[in-house]
């Protein structure tokens, strides 16, 4: 990864955000600079304020150690090999960015057949429903949240058989979609389904593809989505802890088999949850 840095004198709007900074003991993530990974840039900027910084315009996470201030940037899957910028806003409201390179990673191909057509060509209602559905996730996903120290490591959030299929070019039927965007854990039906971290639960619901849903805010844009649950245990608004049963196991909304669908997002993109899942899996997974 080349890093050069440039400063430009370009004026944002500072709205402060004073909050009591504490230094990140525990180890930084690692960078995995291409689409669905993370990169973790060292920040420049001065102070003992949570600097704001911006990666297309989202809000990105920061978090500092002893040697700085970091800026944790999401990378989502339709991001092409390149040069990208981080704009890092000064106390003085000057403007600095901050360039990284982004190689190309190439995922596998998944040809996965289901009975209904609904599934893969949905009618108008249906459509119109996903839509709407669609809308209220976005706002879900493009939320940032203050929390410092932020989360940085996540556990599973059941036990079962692991897929690291994130990022697979789906065919449905041979038919293509979107990449699958988080990871799949078959487990039985009914099976315990816990919070993969702390956090606010932010939307609840039973989704057309996504089935009975639970999205959860675990501060400054990181937000979980966990799918197809057969009961959810908790509400919008509540505090869950760690490890804190959310729901069940369950084949709601588009399926194969009962299994948790896991995504995570990192400012508004959508990244392999594995990367924050540190001696559960590898890069590569199974
Ligand atoms: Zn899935």
């Amino acid at each position: 990864m080349s890093l050069r840095k440039s400063r430009r004198p370009e004026l944002l709007l500072w709205g402060c955000l004073f909050l009591s900074s504490v230094s990140w003991a525990g180890p930084l993530p690692l960078s995995h600079p291409y689409r669905g990974g993370i990169i973790v840039l060292p920040i420049a900027q001065g102070g003992q304020t949570l600097p704001k910084a911006y990666f297309k315009d989202r809000r990105v996470m920061v978090i500092q150690n002893k040697a700085g201030w970091y800026a944790i940037i999401g990378l989502s899957l339709d991001l092409l090999p390149g040069e990208y910028q981080l704009q890092a806003v000064d106390e003085d409201g000057g403007n600095t960015a901050y360039r990284f390179l982004l190689r190309n990673k190439k995922y596998p191909t998944q040809y996965i057949r289901v009975k209904k057509k609904k599934w893969v060509t949905p009618n108008a209602s249906q459509l119109k429903r996903f839509f709407a559905e669609k809308k209220k996730m976005q706002a879900v996903f493009s939320t940032w949240t203050p929390a410092y120290p932020p989360v940085l490591s996540f556990e599973l959030p059941v036990q079962g058989r692991l897929k690291d299929n994130f990022g697979n070019q789906r065919f449905f039927n041979n038919q293509p979609r979107k990449p699958h965007s988080g990871i799949d854990i078959s487990a039985p039906s009914g099976t315990t389904v816990t919070a993969p971290a702390a956090g606010t639960v932010t939307l609840t619901g039973d989704f057309f593809f996504n089935g009975k849903s639970v999205f959860i805010d675990h501060g400054q844009g990181l937000i979980s989505m966990l799918n197809h649950l057969s009961k959810i245990d908790v509400s919008t608004g509540m505090r869950v802890r760690r490890g804190q049963k959310i729901g069940e196991v369950g084949s709601t909304g588009r399926t194969t088999g009962p299994h948790l669908h896991w995504s995570v997002s990192l400012n508004d993109s959508r990244i392999n949850p594995l990367l924050l899942t540190q001696g559960v899996a590898g890069d590569k997974g199974q």
